[in-house]
């Protein structure tokens, strides 16, 4: 893991130089982006698509969202560009998951001259389950409870920095929290469908413990949020524990090297199933974090019934 944090902090040094030479150039101006980025939108900057998606539902035409993280890729291993520096002087307030999933954010504010802005960080107040890198996992939007109150203080923070909109946010809150309690019991009906002998999810990274708590499913993983991959000695007990099981399928994820998932599932002799959409949307089987959620439970149903 070395080279790939000595690569992380050559990039920040290559991000801040080229943000300072854009904004010097921005400067005369003032800093005109704070009052909204795109028109008069409110401008918001959040780290992952499927908050970015959140925030798009309640904030509807008045907010312009910003994801940091691309669709696709693994935000545990983000280190900001240029444009995510601008992003964040232009922003009106940054929406963060918190936990250790923004890492590189006290950072990135310094580095955008913005100190005043304001950061909400939606996982505050909430329980948390063990792991991730501050000790505790921040994966919490996977349960759709979780969500609900995040979209709550997304509702709220919306509201409190553009309060002209509040009616607007307030309704598509609700309207928005409905469709999630749907979905939460339209997860509860598919997940019924597989038979409770064979109710492990065993996945890469550790994304699922709040979605498997939430729906009665045990849940195996093998690297961490901060990317410890397991010692040999780990990966042996996870083996023995997935042919014990005898899981029928393990998990790959977008935006993360499927490699040491397919050697388990080679050693296991399981299937190897991938695609499973969790710190990503946008492009890959799902636009929105509802979508998202439909299709991974559908690919966790289908391949854990064995269908
Ligand atoms: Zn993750």
């Amino acid at each position: 893991m070395g080279a790939r944090r000595g690569w992380k902090v050559w990039c920040w040094a290559l991000a801040l130089i080229a943000a300072l030479a854009g904004c010097g150039r921005a400067a005369p101006t003032g800093n005109a982006g704070a009052e909204g980025g795109s028109g008069d939108k409110v401008a918001v900057v959040t780290s992952i698509t499927p908050l970015a998606d959140m925030i798009r539902q309640v904030g509807g035409d008045r907010v312009a969202v910003t994801a940091l993280v691309a669709p696709g890729t693994d935000p545990h291993d983000f280190a900001p560009k240029p444009s995510d520096i601008r992003a964040v002087a232009g922003a009106k307030v940054f929406i963060a998951n918190g936990l250790g999933e923004e890492t590189y954010l006290e950072k990135l504010i310094q580095s955008s001259g913005r100190s005043d802005l304001k950061v909400v960080v939606l996982s505050d107040g909430l329980q948390a389950l063990g792991g991730g890198e501050e000790g505790q996992n921040p994966h919490m939007w996977l349960a759709p409870s979780y969500a609900i109150r995040y979209v709550e203080k997304i509702r709220d923070t919306l509201a409190q920095v553009d309060p002209a909109g509040a009616t607007g946010y307030q309704e598509r809150a609700k309207a928005y929290i409905d469709r999630l309690r749907e979905l939460d019991a339209w997860i509860r009906e598919q997940i019924a469908q597989i038979p409770p002998d064979r109710r492990t999810m065993v996945v890469f990274h550790d994304a699922w413990p709040y979605f498997c708590r939430e729906y009665g499913l045990d849940y195996i993983y093998l690297v961490s949020s901060e990317q410890a991959e397991p010692s040999a000695q780990e990966y042996a007990k996870i083996l023995t524990a997935v042919k014990e099981r005898r899981v029928p399928a393990v998990f790959g994820e977008e935006g993360f090297n499927p490699k040491l998932v397919q050697r388990l599932a080679a050693d296991a002799g399981v299937r190897f199933v991938d695609g499973l959409l969790d710190d990503t949307v946008g492009g890959a089987g799902a636009d929105t974090y509802i979508d998202m959620m439909k299709f991974d439970v559908q690919l966790i149903v289908g391949a854990l019934s064995g269908r």
